[in-house]
């Protein structure tokens, strides 16, 4: 699997550093607010990696982040309060039943588009001492510095600053000029904040060695990545909007903890657009998972939009082109069902195996999803290949798809009499309460890949996903 490495900006072998499991750290979402599609097409990458590499047989670990404190990048609001408790005003609740809401808003959504969940979630309301620590170690380095409760990152210490993004010193110099009159107590208009002195009307804050505060924006995935995946760990990704500030500022804070390099290879995704501007809540033009199922419109169609454009590029939402893909994944589906009552081909045939090596290719090929389509394409139309392994090899890619492309196959799935029995034998067993017995067959049907439910009717089972 080949991925383009932000950083060393050139197409990079995944090779995991611990020799086995890939580990992988995703920025997550801001939950004060409902995500959109866009931050889905970020989040969606992670998944698709992640499937990417299942699909070649390497182990995964995926933590992505929830941010509930402290982005506070464009989140300061004139009264000093960051968005996590502006909207608490707004709605009533403490900010932990925000982040909560919006937590299981963003999971309901994500599951929609077919994102995978990831292996830990962790907060950052539950990650300051670990936050903390990497702060002192940085004074301890000689990287920061404390003014009045309030601890920055002195850039200057950090000769590489800015090679992720590629803003020299001296551009963020002049670009931050302004800044240095709002802030008279940073050393340098480019140093940030790894802790904040809380002011008077702050709810969000945790005691530190610095008094009373909250951390940085940065400063969380530094400490959440480091915690779950390692000091060293194979990729990281984000929106591209992330490289500046916020992953700059992770390098030069992680690196600058522990002394060396901690991410192999940053991976970053390209902003979806709407009419020539990038979706943002700001911009009011944002559409969010559920409003594309109010037209009646599967979600899994959009995350078939988005395999029509490479990951790293812009790409431009429409409704048109949604609903486009919509017909193309119902016909898909259809025709899966129909090509599952052929045999399935004890191995595949000449033709059906280049197919199934182009595809693999394309999705180790810096996820060439557009070309993984083609081949999908192709093996839809293919002359001469037999029904049952064209359901074959789209059903084994589905895995890196996640199209559910044999959901009208399972819909339209009949138990059979074996099935049946069993199911007679565990209402009968359920009804003489003899729930050793009952468990017993749920079992032996789960052993099926039968999902076994328990329902005013009685045993019910269906295929699982
Ligand atoms: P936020 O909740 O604002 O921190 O955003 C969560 C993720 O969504 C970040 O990784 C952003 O880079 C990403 N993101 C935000 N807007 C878009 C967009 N229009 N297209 C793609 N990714 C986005
Ligand atoms: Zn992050």
């Amino acid at each position: 699997m080949r991925l383009y490495d932000s950083l060393t900006r050139e197409v990079r072998e995944v090779v995991p550093v611990d020799g086995r499991t890939v580990k992988i750290y995703s920025c997550g979402p801001t939950v004060y607010r409902y995500i959109h599609i866009g931050n889905m097409r970020s989040f969606m990458l992670g998944d698709l990696i992640r499937r990417a590499l299942r699909f070649e047989g390497h182990p995964v670990r995926w933590v992505m982040n929830i941010t509930d404190v402290g982005h506070m990048t464009d989140e300061v609001t004139d009264s000093g309060r960051d968005k996590m408790e502006l909207a608490e005003a707004d709605e009533g609740l403490s900010a932990a039943e925000i982040a909560q809401k919006y937590t299981e808003a963003f999971l309901h959504d994500a599951d929609l588009v077919g994102i995978q969940r990831a292996d830990l979630y962790p907060r950052a309301t539950e990650h300051i001492p670990e936050m903390i620590a990497i702060i002192q170690r940085l004074l301890e380095r000689g990287h920061a510095y404390e003014v009045d409760g309030t601890v920055y990152y002195d850039v200057t210490t950090f000769p590489e600053y800015g090679k992720l993004s590629g803003n020299t010193l001296d551009q963020l110099r002049a670009g931050h000029r302004q800044e240095v009159a709002t802030d008279p107590n940073k050393r340098h208009p480019e140093d940030f904040a790894l802790w904040k002195k809380a002011g008077p009307n702050r709810l969000l804050k945790w005691p530190s060695p610095w008094g009373e505060g909250f951390p940085g924006w940065h400063i969380e995935c530094s400490a959440m990545s480091m915690k779950h995946l390692g000091e060293r760990f194979d990729i990281h990704t984000g929106g591209n909007d992330n490289k500046f500030p916020h992953h700059e500022d992770e390098i030069a804070q992680s690196e600058g903890a522990v002394g060396h390099p901690v991410v192999s290879i940053w991976v970053h995704g390209g902003f979806l657009q709407m009419g020539g501007q990038k979706m943002a809540k700001s911009a009011r033009n944002i559409t969010r998972v559920t409003d594309l199922a109010e037209q009646g419109i599967d979600p899994l169609a959009y995350r078939l939009l988005c395999f029509g454009t490479r990951y790293r590029s812009e790409m431009d939402f429409s409704w048109e082109a949604l609903e486009g893909q919509n017909r193309r994944l119902t016909d898909l589906r259809r025709r899966m069902a129909e090509w599952s009552a052929a045999p399935r081909p004890e191995r595949l045939s000449p033709a059906g195996t280049e197919l199934d090596r182009r595809f693999r290719e394309a999705v180790s090929d810096d996820l060439d999803m557009p070309q993984a389509l083609v081949v999908v394409n192709e093996t839809v139309g293919a002359a001469g290949l037999a029904p049952g392994e064209r359901y074959a090899l789209l059903a084994s890619w589905d895995a890196v798809l996640g199209l559910d492309l044999e959901r009208d196959v399972r819909e339209r799935w009949e138990p059979g009499p074996e099935v049946l029995e069993l199911v007679r034998r565990r209402d009968r067993a359920r009804s003489a309460k003899d729930w050793t017995a009952a468990d017993e067959i749920r079992s032996r049907l789960q052993a099926m890949d039968l999902e076994v439910m328990d329902t005013p009717e009685g045993t019910k089972v269906r295929p699982r996903r």
